[in-house]
């Protein structure tokens, strides 16, 4: 299965103290399947950024971190650039069909709620996307979507300018600096 265009990530809802971790993972794990960047919507907070993007300076590759006043408005604008918006959330249509709709010629925006997703969401998105219809998370929704709609192509990504790279190995940690 071909992926779409570009992948962008859209997180909702940020809480600077409570939140901090797993937007943190959410940026993370979109960064290692395949999105290129990730908007962020709710509380500003300088620190998440930095910290994701020292991963980046170290584990190479060109994603970005970007806060978004209007979430609302960040759905809007890529609508109208062209763009398809997936919305994951438990209350959605099943993953394994509705993926296969997902247009392959454009980029995709992908939306993860926190608390509570506002209805705007499930009416201006294109695909209400259901990784099993129980209530889980955000980081286990993306990994799982981002693997169905990359085809697995993520486990051939290669992340550029990279400082360190990990050696596959059965045992131990084995870790090649490539900086030199
Ligand atoms: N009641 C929420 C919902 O609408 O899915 C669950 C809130 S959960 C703490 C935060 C986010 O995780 C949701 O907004 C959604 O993006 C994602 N999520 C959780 N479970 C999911 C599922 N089964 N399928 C897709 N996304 C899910």
């Amino acid at each position: 299965m071909m992926p779409p265009r570009s992948i962008v990530v859209l997180r909702l809802g940020h809480r600077a103290f409570r939140d901090k971790r797993i937007t943190t993972h959410v940026c993370l794990t979109a960064r290692a399947f395949g999105a290129s960047g990730v908007y962020i919507s709710g509380t500003r907070d300088p620190s998440l950024r930095s910290s994701v993007e020292k991963i980046v300076r170290v584990w190479g590759g060109g994603f970005w971190v970007e806060f978004v006043k209007s979430p609302l408005k960040a759905v809007h604008d890529w609508k109208a650039s062209g763009g398809c918006v997936a919305h994951l959330t438990m209350y959605g249509l099943p993953l394994g069909e509705t993926v296969l709709r997902i247009p392959k010629e454009k980029d995709l925006l992908v939306v993860v709620g926190g608390e509570k997703v506002p209805p705007e969401y499930f009416s201006l998105s294109d695909f209400n996307i259901a990784v099993g219809s129980q209530p889980h998370s955000e980081v286990a929704a993306i990994a799982v979507f981002l693997d169905r709609v990359t085809g697995g192509r993520w486990e051939n990504l290669k992340f550029e300018n990279a400082k360190l790279r990990i050696v596959a190995s059965e045992r131990g940690k084995v870790v090649e600096e490539l900086d030199k």
